[in-house]
C-alpha cells in the first residue's frame, strides 16, 4: 500500500511544498529516495522509538520513503512526523486520509517539538495541518492542529477531528446571580468543602436531579471571591486531543471549574487521558490546573438506586456502564456525592456561604501557595494538614479496612483539612474525619455485584 501526505521545507528564503510518499511492501528492509540530506536519514531510528511509545509498530515490510521535488533542499528533522504517519498509512495502522499535512521532530518517548529557527508560519490553505504546539506561530483555523505527540497527532488522524469540528471548547457563562438551588445537608456541606478546597467532585445521581446546578453553584461561590474565574463545559463527544491536546478545554479552564456532564457517554479512551492532567493538581508546581468537576447518571436509564423509579437497566448493561469509571479514573476525584431529591432541602444561604468560604480560603493562603487543600502536595501534607492524632486513627483505620490505594487516603487528609477550615478549626478533629470520609470519591467503586455505588447514601437537592 502507498500512502502519501504533505509537508513544507524551508528553502531559498521560503516554504516550499514536499509530498512524502511511502509505500509498504512484501518483505524486510528501508530505502530512503530523493534526498541526501543525512539529518532526515537518521529519522526511521527516531520513529521507530516514538511508534512503539504509542503502542504502534515499526511494519515487518519493505518500506520505501519517497520526496518530490527531489531537490538538494536540507530536510532536517521536522520529517520525522509525515513520515511516521504515511509509514502508520501505508501499513494500515491507521487510516489512509487524503489532503493531510504535517511537520515536526519526533523524540524516542514521541513528543513532538519544533526544533528548526523561527519562521513565519507557512501558507497552508486548505487541507489538516498537523504541527507541533511548539512552533512560533498560532493560526485560528480549524483545520491547524497545534499538537504535543504523536499520540495526539494519531487521535487527530483516526477521528477525522479537527475537521468535522472546531478545537474551541463548548464555554457556557452561568448567569450572573446566585442560582436558585435548594440542598439539604450534606449536600450543602459538599458544596461549601469544593468551593473552599477546589477539590475535583463526582457526582452521581438521577437526570435532572441538579447536578449541573451543584457544578454552577460551586463556581459561582468560587467566582464571588475570584472574579472572572472561567467555566468550562465541554461536549460530551469530544476527542482526547480536543479535551487535553495544547487548545484543549482542559487548558481552557484556567483555574476555573472544568465541567464534564454524561461521563458515562464519554469514549473510555477520553475519560482514561483525562487522568494525567487532572493529577497535575496535585504536584508542588501546578499553577494553571481548573477543578474537575464530573457527573453522571448511575447507570444509563439514570433511575439506578432512585427511591421510586424503577431501573430497566439488566445487571451486565448497569455492570458494563460502571465499569468505565476505573479505579485509577476514580483515584483522580477526591469528592464524591450522590444528589437525590428530597424533602428537608433549604435554599443555599449565599452570603454566609461567601463568608465562609473567605475565611477557609485566607487560612489556605497562610498554608502554601498550592491551589487550594485538593492541591496540597504530598510532601508537604502531613506537616500542612495539622490533623489530630485521633483524627489521624480514623483516617488509617477506614483506609486500612478500605483496601485502597495511598492516593485515596492522601485524598482524605485533603478534604479533611478542608472540612476543618469550613468549621474554622486550626486542626483537623475526629469529626472532619468521618465527614472526609463519607464525601470520598472511593465510595463509587465496585465493591460487590449487589451494591455498586454505594446509593444507599443519598444526599440532595
Ligand atoms: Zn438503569
Amino acid at each position: 500500500m502507498v500512502a502519501s501526505l504533505k509537508t513544507w521545507v524551508w528553502a531559498e528564503g521560503r516554504w516550499n511544498e514536499l509530498r512524502v510518499d511511502v509505500a509498504a511492501t512484501p518483505g524486510f528492509s528501508f530505502h530512503m529516495v530523493g534526498t541526501r540530506d543525512p539529518t532526515v536519514r537518521e529519522a526511521p531510528n527516531r520513529i521507530h522509538a516514538a511508534l512503539l511509545e504509542v503502542g504502534a509498530k515499526w511494519p515487518g515490510k519493505r518500506i520505501t520513503v519517497s520526496f518530490h521535488p527531489t531537490r538538494p533542499w536540507q530536510l532536517g528533522s521536522a520529517m520525522d512526523l509525515p513520515i511516521a504517519l504515511a509509514v502508520l498509512m501505508a501499513s494500515g495502522q491507521v487510516p489512509l486520509r487524503e489532503g493531510l499535512w504535517a511537520i515536526g521532530t519526533l523524540d524516542l518517548k514521541a513528543s513532538l517539538s519544533w526544533v528548526e529557527p523561527d519562521r513565519p508560519a507557512p501558507p497552508q490553505e486548505s487541507g489538516l495541518f498537523l504541527y507541533p504546539s511548539q512552533a512560533p506561530w498560532r493560526v485560528q483555523d480549524q483545520n491547524w492542529a497545534p499538537l504535543s505527540s504523536l499520540r495526539e497527532a494519531l487521535e487527530v488522524v483516526k477521528s477525522g477531528i479537527p475537521l468535522e469540528a472546531p478545537l474551541v471548547p463548548v464555554l457556557h457563562r452561568p448567569a450572573p446571580g446566585w442560582p436558585g438551588l435548594s440542598l439539604s445537608g450534606t449536600a450543602l456541606t459538599a458544596l461549601g468543602l469544593a468551593a473552599a478546597g477546589r477539590h475535583p467532585t463526582l457526582l452521581v445521581g438521577a437526570p435532572g436531579v441538579g447536578k449541573s446546578e451543584f457544578a454552577r453553584a460551586v463556581h459561582s461561590l468560587r467566582a464571588a471571591v475570584e472574579p472572572n474565574l472561567p467555566f468550562v463545559e465541554p461536549s460530551s463527544t469530544l476527542s482526547p486531543v480536543q479535551l487535553v491536546g495544547a487548545n484543549g478545554a482542559f487548558w481552557a479552564a484556567g483555574t476555573g471549574v472544568l465541567f464534564m456532564d454524561e461521563l458515562g457517554e464519554m469514549s473510555l479512551r477520553t475519560l482514561e487521558v483525562l487522568r494525567k492532567p487532572m493529577e497535575a493538581q496535585w504536584s508542588r508546581d501546578a499553577t494553571q490546573v481548573p477543578q474537575t468537576i464530573g457527573a453522571t447518571n448511575p447507570c444509563p436509564c439514570g433511575y439506578h438506586g432512585h427511591q421510586s423509579i424503577e431501573c430497566t437497566c439488566g445487571s451486565a448493561r448497569l455492570s458494563r456502564y460502571q465499569e468505565r469509571f476505573s479505579g485509577p479514573f476514580l483515584d483522580r476525584f477526591q469528592m464524591g456525592l450522590v444528589l437525590g431529591r428530597e424533602a428537608d432541602s433549604v435554599a443555599v444561604p449565599w452570603d454566609e456561604m461567601v463568608f465562609k468560604l473567605r475565611m477557609a480560603q485566607e487560612r489556605q493562603r497562610a498554608r502554601g501557595p498550592w491551589l487550594g487543600n485538593s492541591g496540597i502536595p504530598l510532601e508537604s501534607l502531613i506537616q500542612c494538614a495539622e490533623i489530630t492524632r485521633q483524627a489521624m486513627d480514623v483516617l488509617n483505620g477506614w483506609h486500612k479496612k478500605s483496601g485502597l490505594g495511598l492516593r485515596a487516603l492522601h485524598h482524605a487528609m485533603r478534604l479533611a483539612r478542608t472540612a476543618a477550615d469550613w468549621g474554622q478549626r486550626a486542626k483537623v478533629s475526629e469529626q472532619d474525619a468521618w465527614l472526609s470520609i463519607s464525601l470520598h470519591a472511593s465510595q463509587f467503586r465496585l465493591t460487590s455485584k449487589s451494591g455498586p455505588w454505594g446509593l444507599a447514601r443519598s444526599s440532595s437537592t
